[in-house]
């Protein structure tokens, strides 16, 4: 007797490539798709979410190569973004009355040209799934809940009852991806035991675009700078690492103890403080997939890999990989190759695990240099700063490397259209 899927399979509806996921990668990731191979190729993107507007009240770093990608699909002229204008990290102790800076970087990658911008998550993620649907990619605000693995096609069951086959199905659907688990991929890593406070301050002075970097004992506290709101003066996102115990206590903490907590590290450096969006509390941890592809299957954005925030490079990251996979795809595709074949796949996993596992190394180290007391690693760490930051070559290197432009950048990074 045929199985419930084998049964619907008969019906499914064709598509070449289903997305399951509509967070930052997956929706970049069909826009991109649609935009190089339209209209003789289909793409659907399937997510619960989709049924109502972007929740998401968090702030993110948007490196250079990824603001070229977004600025190549048409979403970057959509948003509001403050650009980054310099950066200063410290290495203190929170009772240090001075926190002097041990590196500061300024200055474009190229003329005009910022290294980062903080955006809000909520509007980039509406506009890019306004502009998914202004090209006439289908959506759909449904979960991907069976998949059965085929040598042509993969099939999938949706939670609104839809069957579809699709000649590649990719997993953007985050770090807890319940595609990659269907998939039998499994995930290496450990938890940091630390967790990340985030919310949004508002400040009676001007940030004038600096973002501040303070290795606090407990970890990275982090001050992002964003777009003035009129409803509440200047404000910046903040990225405040606790052990995990500690991060649950002072986010359920009330208001006056909250801003004694919060203005100890933050300092009055910009006037007068108070904390103005929701507190949210998440756990810190690393995981990478064992591998990034399957026969009919790709993987992308947190559902490859999740590192520490420390450097504010997860989701440019899955960026990389979104650009890296689209390039791959429209390749194949434009020389008659199945997109969903492991030989075309392949490509995909080879230019994108190397650089993860290297980012995911480097986070890692970093937070173990700076996430403690000892007073050796605080020598070793500020000697080496300290030697960065007057060296201007290797300043410069930091700075491209950080704006994601070094190594083998794929063409939407590169701000080239596919
Ligand atoms: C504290 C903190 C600060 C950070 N700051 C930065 C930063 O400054 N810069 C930066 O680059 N990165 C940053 N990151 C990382 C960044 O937030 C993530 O890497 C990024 O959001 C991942 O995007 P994604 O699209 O891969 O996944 P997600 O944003 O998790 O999206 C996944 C989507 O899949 C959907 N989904 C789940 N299950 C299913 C299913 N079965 N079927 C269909 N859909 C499904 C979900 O509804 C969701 O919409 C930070 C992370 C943390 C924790």
């Amino acid at each position: 007797m045929d199985s419930p899927m084998e049964s619907s399979s008969r019906d499914a509806q064709k598509v070449d490539v289903l997305i399951g996921g509509a967070g930052f990668a997956g929706l970049a990731l069909a826009i991109a798709l649609h935009q190089g191979l339209a209209p003789s190729f289909s793409v659907t993107v399937a997510d619960p979410a989709l049924a109502g507007p972007a929740k998401d009240g968090r702030a993110s770093a948007i490196v250079a190569a990824a603001r070229r990608l977004f600025e190549t699909i048409g979403v970057w002229q959509e948003v509001e973004a403050q650009p980054i204008l310099d950066m200063v990290v410290t290495d203190s102790r929170l009772a240090d009355v001075v926190r002097p800076a041990f590196l500061s970087f300024d200055g474009d990658v190229e003329p005009g040209e910022p290294f980062a911008h903080m955006i809000e998550n909520g509007p980039l993620l509406a506009a890019l799934a306004a502009k998914a649907k202004a090209e006439g990619v289908a959506l759909r605000p449904a979960a991907v809940t069976e998949i059965e693995f085929a040598t042509d096609r993969t099939q999938v069951r949706l939670s609104n009852g839809e069957a579809l086959a699709a000649r590649l199905l990719v997993a953007a659907d985050g770090a807890r991806s319940a595609i990659r688990e269907r998939a039998g991929i499994a995930s290496h890593g450990w938890s940091y035991g630390q967790s990340a406070i985030v919310t949004t301050v508002a400040h009676e002075r001007d940030h004038h675009g600096r973002a501040e970097e303070h290795f606090l004992p407990a970890g990275p506290f982090a001050i992002l700078p964003l777009t003035r709101d009129p409803a509440v003066g200047h404000r910046s996102s903040i990225v405040w690492t606790e052990e995990a115990q500690a991060a649950a206590r002072i986010v359920a903490l009330p208001e006056a103890e909250f801003h004694a907590e919060l203005e100890r590290r933050f300092g009055l450096h910009l006037g007068e403080i108070a904390a103005v969006g929701p507190r949210r509390v998440l756990p810190l941890g690393l995981s990478v997939a064992r591998a990034f592809i399957a026969d009919r299957l790709a993987l992308v954005g947190d559902a490859a890999h999740v590192i520490h925030p420390i450097a504010g490079q997860g989701l440019n990251m899955g960026l990389k990989d979104v650009a890296a996979l689209a390039e791959v795809i429209v390749d194949a595709v434009r020389l008659g190759l199945d997109p969903g074949s492991l030989a075309v796949l392949e490509r995909y996993q080879r230019w994108r695990r190397f650089d993860t596992m290297a980012m995911g190394i480097a986070t890692d180290g970093l937070n173990r240099l700076f996430s403690n007391q000892s007073d050796v690693l605080r020598l070793v760490r500020d000697v080496g700063l300290g030697l960065v930051d007057r060296l201007p070559i290797l300043k410069r290197l930091f700075i491209r490397e950080a704006a994601g432009l070094v190594g083998e950048v794929p063409k939407l990074l590169r701000g080239e259209a596919l």
